[in-house]
């Protein structure tokens, strides 16, 4: 089953659920998850990916999971055709860069095109994080 109190609280900060939202969210998580860094302070994001929506909500998503905002200037957007995230901890310095599967966001078109954005967003969800992203290299 999946988490109706997070579906609400994503839904309700992006303004609806994608496949590449969910993904970025995911992809905070993960890099929160292994570098045990804080969430909103004392952390900074930067994330490439093509500038335009849908591939750029995986901004969103980002700010979701890691508490980096634009506001408070610790994100950061650079456009690319390669979607990525690198966490990095301001007092460790340690540093992680997540970078999703390109056949995994091949098919994000497909998944909208035969069910809609919400059910993507969904299948995004019930991956596992081998599933979703390359194998990752810490750097320190
Ligand atoms: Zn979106």
């Amino acid at each position: 089953m999946p988490d109706e109190k997070l579906l609400d609280s994503l839904r309700a900060f992006h303004g609806h659920l994608g496949p590449f939202a969910m993904l970025g969210y995911r992809a905070g998580l993960l890099a929160v998850r292994e570098l045990d860094a804080p969430t909103h302070f004392g952390v900074h994001a930067k994330v490439t990916c093509p500038p335009q929506p849908p591939p750029s909500c995986f901004v969103d998503g980002v700010q979701f999971s890691t508490g980096c905002t634009y506001g408070k200037r610790n994100i950061e957007m650079e456009a690319s055709d390669e979607v990525a995230l690198t966490l990095s901890v301001r007092d460790s310095g340690a540093e992680l860069t997540v970078v999703p599967r390109r056949e995994v966001i091949d098919q994000f078109g497909r998944w909208m095109e035969e069910a809609d954005d919400e059910t993507a967003a969904l299948r995004v969800l019930e991956m596992s994080d081998e599933e979703l992203f390359e194998p990752r290299a810490h750097s320190s």
